[in-house]
């Protein structure tokens, strides 16, 4: 299983590697998360033995459970291990998720924000965030349509306790990874549009590409993608 872990991983930065030659990119540019969403901690902690050093999670209740696992399966080892929230965020779990998790990918309103700088703040910490964007117009995805965008970030920058770092998007599911192309194109840029804009604003990060389409991601400037099949194997119930 160890071996498995290192070879899957191993395959996946190769993929990134490639993609970011492709594109004149440097491959370090690019952070890789494995998304660990309904694998048990064994497998994060694997791929953390064999190098990974950030993991996604999409259910609260879920990492709750899993993280501390993780940690006592790492040892001292889990302390440069990362964890991003990335799925839909209920607000009556901000404050599970503020003292879980470094980073939360799916913030898409500005309740959410208020509560997760108040949990933050209470354990004495400053969150990572993104902000993510809904480009597919799917309402069971979460995220802000572009018009709501510059509302948010002003919103989000008041927040001592919240570091607004960048966007995200989850493009709809398609067998072509060619599908993602455009949405990938306009995240970064709303991106660079928004940031021309707002004076002193950065958002470095642009959190865009999965298992099938990692490749156009980075050709389109991510820099990271999240991976959960190709790292963790596939997935029951999908
Ligand atoms: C599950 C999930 C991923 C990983 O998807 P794969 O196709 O398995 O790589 C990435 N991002 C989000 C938000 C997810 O829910």
């Amino acid at each position: 299983m160890a071996d498995d872990a290192a070879t899957r991983l191993a395959a996946v930065r190769e993929r990134i590697a490639r993609a970011a030659a492709r594109a004149g990119r440097r491959p370090e540019e690019i952070t890789l998360i494995g998304v660990a969403k309904r694998k048990p901690a064994e497998a994060v902690a694997a791929a953390a033995a064999a190098g990974l050093t950030h993991a996604g999670e999409n259910f609260v209740q879920e990492a709750r459970v899993k993280i501390p696992r993780v940690a006592a399966l790492l040892g001292p080892r889990a302390a440069s291990l990362r964890w991003h929230f990335v799925g839909r965020l209920q607000t009556n779990k901000a404050k599970l998720a503020a003292s879980l998790f470094d980073q939360v990918e799916s913030l898409d309103r500005l309740e959410l924000a208020l509560a997760l700088d108040r949990h933050a703040a209470a354990a004495g910490r400053t969150l990572d965030v993104l902000i993510q964007l809904n480009l597919c117009a799917e309402p069971q995805k979460g995220g802000v349509t572009p018009d709501e965008l510059g509302e948010l970030v002003l919103g989000v920058q008041k927040h001592a306790h919240l570091r607004l770092r960048g966007l995200m998007t989850v493009p709809a599911a398609s067998a072509d990874p060619e599908a993602s192309r455009p949405i990938f194109a306009r995240l970064r840029a709303l991106r660079d549009t928004l940031c021309g804009r707002v004076s002193g604003l950065t958002l470095p990060e642009l959190s865009m590409g999965m298992s099938a389409d990692l490749e156009v991601a980075i050709e389109e400037g991510a820099t990271s993608v999240r991976v959960g099949t190709a790292l963790f194997g596939a997935r029951e119930g999908t």
